[in-house]
């Protein structure tokens, strides 16, 4: 067994607690597997880890727990982390979104994946007084050749403080390398950068902003009031949900002079990104593809794979800022600012999200 690494500070249970919030697809739920066996058996203490997310699709939240004790004591729980020492989110976009920084106290780390700086990410996520730590994963992961978990885990492994960073070198040794030994050297330079290119800033606590208290999530339908028979009501699928958050840098570029209207995009994406309006090709009448709502699209690339004619080509994202601009049914955008501040790419034009708006009531 290895040399126990002591722990710094705990909680009253006298655990060091650990939480990852995240969007599926961006390998928080292995980061935090890796997190659990990094102090289990690299750092000589107990540990326990395990995620909680829905349908494991792209797109969906999740969350991943770390709990750490000494040595002599046991882990007797295995609830949520409601108070973390140190909170990772691995999107931006999911501030605001969800109750991500929900517990997080004046003693909790909290490092996002972002391009902004400290000082804009603390506004954005209202936190009061403490640490906020902001590192361009998505970049360095894409410069790397590597994923944005690797890069997350070396600035916890840095936040943290304590964790040796040879003990993560290890892991990753031992976990990648194993299955993947060709990827060791783009996972460790992905782990050293995160460790090494995170902005930090403390603050003091001033009273513009109000904590959250931690609360578990609520269904919207449950047993109660779920539709009989469990059919879902609404057009078309995740409609309501932003899947921008699970893209990982990269976006299906359209060319429609190159598009000969096959249709096989549409059929192949699994969120109804391509908006298809009755049209004219070649001089009959067609359903006509008009383009992509970027809302919906998580950047799986399948449709850049399928077109037959290179009408859809893979784009990096940062690359086409203007595309946060761009409306194609200028008309119809009648909540548009709503989405103005949710990140790159997200607008709305799908007749979809049309649908369920006027189901809610929120727009006639
Ligand atoms: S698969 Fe390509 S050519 Fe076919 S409709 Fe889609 S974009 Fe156009
Ligand atoms: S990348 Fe293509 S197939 Fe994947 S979600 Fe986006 S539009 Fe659909």
């Amino acid at each position: 067994m290895k040399e126990e690494v002591k722990l710094p500070v705990t909680n009253e249970n006298g655990y060091y607690e650990i939480r990852l919030e995240s969007i599926g697809g961006l390998g928080a739920n292995l980061c935090g597997k890796m997190i659990g066996e990094l102090g289990a058996v690299f750092m000589g203490l107990n540990a326990a880890s395990f995620s909680s997310y829905g349908s494991e699709k792209r797109g969906s939240p999740v969350k991943a727990y770390i709990r750490w004790s000494a040595q002599g004591q046991e882990i007797g729980i295995n609830s949520p982390v409601e108070e973390p020492h140190i909170l990772g989110l691995f999107h931006e976009a999911l501030a605001g979104k969800l109750p991500v920084t929900a517990g997080v106290t004046e003693k909790t780390k909290v490092i996002v994946n972002t391009d902004a700086s400290p000082m804009e990410m603390r506004k954005r996520l209202k936190l009061c007084g403490g640490e906020i730590i902001c590192i361009d994963a998505l970049k360095i992961a894409m410069e790397s050749k590597t994923r944005i978990n690797m890069v997350m885990l070396g600035a916890i492994v840095k936040a943290s403080g304590f964790i040796p960073f040879e003990a993560a070198e290890e892991l990753v040794r031992e976990t990648i390398g194993k299955k993947y030994p060709n990827l060791i050297q783009e996972n460790l330079e992905g782990l050293k950068r995160g460790y090494e290119e995170g902005k930090s800033m403390f603050f003091q606590e001033d009273g513009t902003f109000e904590r959250v208290p931690y609360q578990e999530a609520k269904n919207k339908w449950g047993y109660a009031n779920a539709p009989i028979g469990g059919a879902n009501p609404r057009i078309g699928s995740t409609v309501s949900n932003d899947l921008s958050a699970s893209r990982e840098g990269y976006i299906p570029l359209f060319l429609q002079e190159k598009c000969i209207n096959c249709g096989l995009c549409d059929t192949t994406c699994p969120d109804m990104v391509f908006q298809f309006k009755p049209g004219e090709y070649k001089g009959r009448p067609a359903m006509v593809n008009t383009g992509l709502d970027y809302h919906h699209c998580k950047g799986c690339l399948r449709c850049v794979d399928v077109c037959p004619t290179n009408a859809l080509v893979k784009g990096v994202e940062r690359e086409h800022p203007d595309l946060k601009w761009f409306v194609r049914n200028k008309d119809l955008i009648v909540d548009r600012l709503e989405y103005e501040d949710a990140g790159p790419n997200s607008w709305v034009t799908s007749e979809s999200h049309f649908t369920e708006k006027r189901i809610d009531g929120g727009m006639v």
